[in-house]
């Protein structure tokens, strides 16, 4: 299902098929979408992912290469939004608390983080494709390593 790519440290999906658009093909490994997967049982002998020498590999989900356009045009741009209206918002506080609007601050970060994932979602949901996190949710890859042992969650955090 994978092929591990041993100098990037990272397992290439076999199956090209763009799990976001489900009609693309990715025609370049790098325009797949990774996500780093950890080992949580190092006594487990994995036959099939034996010969990953490491605890933790970057998975592939298959992406055409404009699904990739999407998803990294979707993150920029969420991001520069999220962040001007965090800024905006912890200003306005400031002139309206004065020293008291230190505390603007937490809201402006809970602005600034979770106004970049909401709306990266909407602008990749917008253009009828999945998100990167629906790719992975379901994907049978992801599935099958954490059925031998890998977890999306790293285990020494
Ligand atoms: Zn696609």
């Amino acid at each position: 299902m994978f092929n591990y790519n041993e100098e990037k440290v990272r397992m290439e999906p076999t199956d090209t098929k763009c799990q976001y658009c489900k009609t693309g093909n990715s025609t370049n490994a790098d325009d797949n979408h990774y996500i780093p997967m950890f080992k949580t049982k190092d006594s487990t002998y994995l036959i099939v992912y034996s010969y990953v020498k490491y605890q933790q590999v970057d998975v592939g989900i298959s992406r055409c290469a404009s699904c990739r356009s999407i998803h990294d045009h979707a993150a920029q741009r969420a991001t520069l939004i999220a962040w001007v209206s965090a800024i905006a918002f912890v200003i306005l506080i400031f002139a309206i608390w004065g020293i008291w609007g230190i505390l603007g601050i937490f809201g402006g970060l809970i602005i600034g983080f979770l106004g970049t994932f909401l709306i990266q979602v909407k602008l990749v949901s917008d253009k009828d494709i999945h998100t990167k996190y629906e790719g992975i949710k379901d994907n049978p890859g992801v599935l099958e390593l954490k059925l031998h042992g890998w977890s999306l969650k790293n285990p020494a955090a």
